[in-house]
């Protein structure tokens, strides 16, 4: 199950972090949750297919174009997690989280080591692309630019 890793690595008797569970909202939602633990770093989640697929982007997600912006994958979060901001106490991820952004996106490419999405929200806006760079885990998070958009939304 997707969320295998995530309940394995809490103790839901201490963290208020959500419980476990896949949820189909059918939205597009997504969120950037700046997450100050032992080291800074902005967890980046898209919600696709009942989970929150997501990456640790320890400078924060490019608002420029071209900008290249590592993104460790990390393991799958529930989708109640688009919500959570508080305290997570001494264990997994001790630190503080608050959501630094949060909106929807469009889906606009999907395959393996590769996400195109177009964001529409507070902070950021417009399309982006994930492409793992070294399995299993090293991505790249990076704004396009207008070209390479224009060229994706007529699915070339
Ligand atoms: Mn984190």
């Amino acid at each position: 199950m997707p969320l295998n890793d995530y309940i394995s690595k809490r103790d839901f008797t201490r963290t208020p972090e959500p419980p476990g569970e896949i949820h189909e909202s059918g939205l597009r939602r997504f969120v950037v949750q700046r997450h100050q633990a032992s080291h800074l770093h902005y967890d980046f989640r898209l919600e696709i297919e009942g989970v929150l697929k997501s990456w640790a982007v320890p400078k924060g997600p490019p608002e420029e174009p071209k900008v290249r912006r590592l993104a460790i994958q990390v393991e799958d979060h529930p989708v109640g997690y688009i919500d959570f901001e508080g305290t997570i106490p001494e264990g997994y991820g001790a630190g503080t989280v608050e959501i630094w952004d949060r909106g929807t996106f469009e889906l606009i490419a999907k395959d393996e080591g590769k996400l195109v999405f177009q964001l529409q929200g507070g902070r950021l806006h417009g399309a982006y692309t994930l492409i793992r760079t070294r399995p299993p885990d090293q991505w790249i998070l990076l704004k396009n630019n207008d070209a390479k958009r224009a060229g994706d939304r007529e699915g070339r």
